[in-house]
């Protein structure tokens, strides 16, 4: 039984979160399934297969050629062309993930937003293509390197000007946000998708800085089916390294009585939470 992928381990110069593709985190969760299973569970898989749709990687396959590739934005397309040539690639969004997103943001009609971990800016551009033209997201991430590579695409969309970028790490962003009480209640939207060992400490904070009926996103929480393998299962070392910070995190979500949670299967899993007080 395999919970590994055949992604490379750590940067050797510095610590980056190394996300798995959704082939490796789709075995790895197709297997613990049938390791699971048991009673009922096992009856019923036997009868009429697995409850989660997506059995196989042909399928996740057909929903990308049917549902997302024809109707991804050009400059989305263009910035995936792009960021596949960088050696961390693997890090990047999901197409599937950023289409749900770009329509989830439409719907609850966000207009000020967040993004914790931009890398080459493939969910900021979902973001920035799905809010209105005054609309704003704060964009935090370490290298600015990769912010840049992808800007002229979003300068080209004509949205950069929906953009501001914060370089730096984000917990102390955040803390001087939330020192200044005017900032409080006034996001209608926050995706994190950066270091996973910090999620605990910026939900601390973004409870604060998203408004009541606000959406918080955060990515990864499945990390790579990792969650619900057994203690001697094989990882890789990166998906080891955080596998407990992503379950100390998901368990305090699950019970934080400021929010309604909802964990999705999309991508490596994305919990989305909204603040109800
Ligand atoms: N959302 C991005 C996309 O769609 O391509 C992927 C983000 S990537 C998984 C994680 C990013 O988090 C990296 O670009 C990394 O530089 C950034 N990061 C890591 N630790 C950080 C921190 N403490 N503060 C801000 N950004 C951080
Ligand atoms: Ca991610």
């Amino acid at each position: 039984m395999m919970y590994s992928t055949s992604l490379t381990p750590f940067h050797p110069s510095k610590k980056r979160n190394i996300e798995p593709g959704n082939k490796g985190e789709m075995a790895a969760n197709n297997e613990m399934k049938s390791v699971s299973a048991s009673g009922d569970q096992v009856k019923f898989e036997q009868e009429f297969g697995h409850k989660s749709l997506l059995q196989t990687d042909a399928l996740y396959q057909y929903i990308l050629d049917t549902g997302v590739y024809p109707r991804e934005p050009e400059p989305m397309k263009e910035l995936r062309e792009v960021t596949a040539k960088h050696q961390w690639s693997m890090m990047a969004t999901p197409a599937d993930e950023a289409q749900f997103l770009n329509m989830l943001l439409k719907l609850v009609n966000a207009k000020n937003t967040m993004e914790i971990g931009v890398f080459t800016g493939y969910s900021l551009l979902a973001t920035a293509l799905a809010l209105p033209d005054d609309g704003k997201i704060l964009a935090i991430d370490t290298n600015r390197e990769d912010y840049e590579l992808g800007l002229p695409i979003m300068e080209k969309a004509g949205v950069a000007h929906k953009i501001q970028f914060k370089e730096g790490p984000a917990l102390p962003i955040l803390d001087q946000m939330i020192a200044d009480e005017k900032n409080h209640g006034t996001f209608d939207f926050i995706f994190v998708d950066a270091d996973k060992d910090s999620y605990t400490n910026y939900h601390k904070r973004l409870i604060d800085l998203v408004k009541v009926g606000g959406l918080i996103g955060y990515d990864n929480t499945l990390w790579n089916g990792s969650v619900a393998a057994p203690p001697d299962a094989p990882l890789n070392s990166y998906v080891r390294y955080y596998k407990d910070f992503v379950l100390e995190f998901n368990k305090a979500i699950s019970f934080d009585p400021r929010i309604e949670i909802c964990m999705l299967p999309v991508g490596d899993g994305i919990t989305l939470c909204r603040r109800v007080i």
